[in-house]
């Protein structure tokens, strides 16, 4: 038998691209004399967006993209849920109100720039809307975002006639009700997109505006032959190990200064096939016994970051990103597979040639996409 080393590497980096997608609204079917009117910002100006509110949307732009990747990532863990379950994981107010809307408010906050006005908006289960916004322009943008859960909680509400308050969420599972907050971030990002393409030329910011989807992948992997060892009866086998490291990230950039919210899976294997002989019961006759040795440790890391652990350096149209790594946490699963041995005709042992050889590889690759926020 020739035991020889090989060595694979499997590549795959994506630049991820947020799809923006515009979903128009057919007006919602009310119940005559039913249910809470749509949220109506109070006009303040004409158009309601202008200079002096560009640095605002720049900020909500770059808070939205970070309430999407956190919704994202607690998605994510739901699903894990899910499968853990074995059954759907249904809205409960509790966990989203004392877990979930937390959660992801600490995350918009990281992002949030230094000066820049804040402001809040929801529509709670009875499909009532509330919009806190010190200006007119944000508000219009909230209320984008707060007509998509009015829309769906009305619908909800007008095929239950008679019914008193029951919070439409409840219909549906703490993923879907997750997915319809992307929606609704993405709804807003899409109007101040859309606000944005269309102010004079004089209010756009004078550094590098914009978001940079960054994805590295690392993956090793090595194979070395286990040699034939007589007197420990092993007739040969193989060690494996193979690595790979994943992180994405997305660095909302406003007026030159970054942040990024970042995502890093590693996963570390190592297993062992060996072939030995050894002795039936009863038997003097030795037998071929395979026996597999395996361990996956996964290693996960999410979290926001500012300068200095994370760095964006512009230089006219070209920039260099740098991180710290995260530290990360994981798991660690193992299998360890002895087969026992079966007795029956003599095994006769094959032949062992070498030479062996140790092979390793190791495969970087870097992609980063960017977009500018003003086009
Ligand atoms: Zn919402």
């Amino acid at each position: 038998m020739n035991h020889s080393a090989s060595s694979r590497s499997v590549v795959r980096a994506k630049g991820l691209l947020i799809a923006l997608t515009l979903v128009v609204f057919g007006s919602a079917r009310t119940v005559a004399g039913d249910g809470p009117k749509k949220w109506e910002c109070t006009p303040a100006k004409t158009p309601a967006c202008d200079c002096a509110d560009v640095n605002d949307l720049i900020n909500r732009w770059n808070v939205d993209n970070a309430a999407i990747a956190e919704y994202r990532h607690q998605i994510a863990g739901m699903k894990a849920k899910e499968a853990l379950d074995g059954k759907p994981f249904m809205f409960d107010f509790s966990v989203y109100h004392d877990k979930l809307e937390p959660t992801v408010n600490a995350s918009m906050k990281t992002q949030f720039s230094p000066g820049q006005t804040s402001a809040r908006g929801g529509t709670d289960g009875n499909c009532e809307t509330t919009i806190d916004s010190p200006t007119y322009c944000l508000c219009t943008v909230l209320k984008a975002h707060e007509d998509t859960h009015y829309n769906d909680c009305m619908e909800y509400k007008s095929n239950l006639p008679g019914t008193g308050y029951l919070d439409y969420r409840y219909a549906g599972t703490m993923v879907q009700v997750a997915s319809d907050e992307i929606f609704g971030y993405r709804t807003e990002i899409n109007r101040i997109d859309g606000i944005l393409h269309n102010m004079p030329a004089k209010c756009k910011p004078k550094q590098w505006t914009g978001i940079i989807d960054y994805s590295e992948t690392v993956v090793t992997s090595s194979s070395t032959p286990i040699p034939p060892n007589k007197g420990a009866k092993v007739l040969g086998g193989t060690n494996s190990t193979s690595f790979s490291r994943t992180q994405t990230a997305v660095v909302s950039v406003m007026n030159g200064e970054a942040h990024v919210n970042t995502d890093v899976t590693e996963i570390s294997k190592g297993g062992q096939e060996i072939t030995s002989m050894v002795k039936c019961h009863g038997n003097e006759q030795l037998r071929e016994n395979p026996h597999h040795d395996n361990s996956i440790v996964t290693n996960e890391a999410h979290g926001y970051g500012k300068a200095p652990s994370f760095r964006v350096n512009f230089g006219g149209d070209r920039y260099t990103v740098s991180f710290r790594t995260p530290q990360v946490t994981g798991t660690r699963d193992q299998t360890r597979d002895l087969s026992p041995a079966a007795c029956g005709p003599s095994y006769v042992p094959k032949p062992v040639n070498g030479p062996y050889t140790l092979g390793t590889e190791a495969i970087r690759l870097r992609e980063t996409a960017s977009r500018r926020i003003w086009r």
